[in-house]
């Protein structure tokens, strides 16, 4: 794998996988974060293509249109409704769901927005690091705590929450700090729920390594400043060099497994993690 593949193809309708399952139909809907782009835009499609109605939201605007333009192209059984909010803003949050749940009744919650920010400890700004708590800690807490009256609400009082952790809520790299810390938190915050859903309202967390989105191919050249490496050596050595599987996820994948998680075929997955890391963090030399 080199520095220019690090660019998926637009998702096809045949990579993504669907699960026959009487929940996944257009009357419940599953408000998707991070929708306007990577991972967070291939799980709105894969769940859309699944028959859900999504609600897919990002504070990037254009990135939503490109995932409404997506889901028409791909022509999916459920549709996908676009609200624009800033997860930083307790207002926006708020109105999201409100707004989601005028599509259908609100099942499922995938917490996937999220940014990255490269720099040691000692000189890591504290309102970067307020801002990735932000989206990434707080905001999928608030929306749980929104969702959560509404899962219970409906016919049969069951649901799920995803939450995109990675690798980095298992062992952290240097110099994202603010990234590690979020990684870590997310997985208590999806074990709290699981604790809390008395096996009617199921949570789990996703933890991939590197996967080939935007946040991925931005920090390559800062990596490769801050370590004095060539942006070829940061893919190869650091991406993938303790990987056993040696290729970037793409979007895609991830997606389906959110599809995996909110169906029938994950009843028994509740607080726990879908590790898919290509080997990264279970071996070693
Ligand atoms: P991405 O940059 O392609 O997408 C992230 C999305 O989050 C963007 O569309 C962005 O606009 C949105 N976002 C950022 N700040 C926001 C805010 N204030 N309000 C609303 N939306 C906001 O990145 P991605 O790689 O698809 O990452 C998605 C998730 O997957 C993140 O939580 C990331 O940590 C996680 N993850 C990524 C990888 C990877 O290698 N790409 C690996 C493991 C985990």
């Amino acid at each position: 794998m080199t520095v220019d593949d690090v660019t998926p193809p637009d998702i096809t309708a045949d990579q993504i996988h669907t699960v026959d399952d009487s929940d996944f139909h257009a009357g419940h809907c599953c408000l998707v974060t991070g929708a306007g782009s990577g991972i967070g835009q291939a799980t709105a499609l894969a769940l859309a293509a699944n028959g859900l109605t999504v609600v897919a939201s990002d504070i990037d605007e254009d990135g939503l249109l490109e995932t409404s333009e997506r889901a028409a192209e791909l022509d999916t059984a459920g549709t996908v409704q676009t609200v624009t909010a800033d997860l930083t803003e307790d207002d926006d949050i708020e109105r999201l769901v409100e707004e989601a749940a005028g599509y259908g009744d609100i099942k499922y919650l995938a917490n996937i927005a999220g940014l990255q920010h490269i720099d040691a400890i000692e000189a890591f700004p504290m309102d970067v690091y307020d801002t990735i708590h932000g989206v990434m800690v707080r905001a999928p807490l608030y929306l749980s705590k929104l969702c959560l009256p509404h899962i219970r609400d409906t016919d049969d009082g069951r649901g799920a929450i995803g939450n995109m952790a990675s690798v980095h809520g298992h062992y952290v790299t240097a110099e994202k700090v603010g990234y590690n810390v979020s990684k870590f938190a997310i997985r208590g915050l999806t074990r709290s729920i699981a604790a809390e859903g008395n096996g009617e309202v199921r949570s789990f967390s996703i933890s991939t390594g590197y996967v080939a989105t935007p946040l991925v191919t931005e920090q390559i050249p800062d990596t490769a400043e801050s370590r004095n490496l060539s942006p070829q050596e940061v893919v190869e050595d650091v991406m993938l060099g303790q990987a056993r599987t040696k290729e970037l996820m793409h979007p895609v994948d991830v997606a389906n497994l959110f599809v995996l998680g909110f169906s029938k075929l994950s009843r028994h997955l509740n607080g726990g993690d879908l590790l898919f890391d290509g080997g990264m963090t279970h071996t070693y030399e």
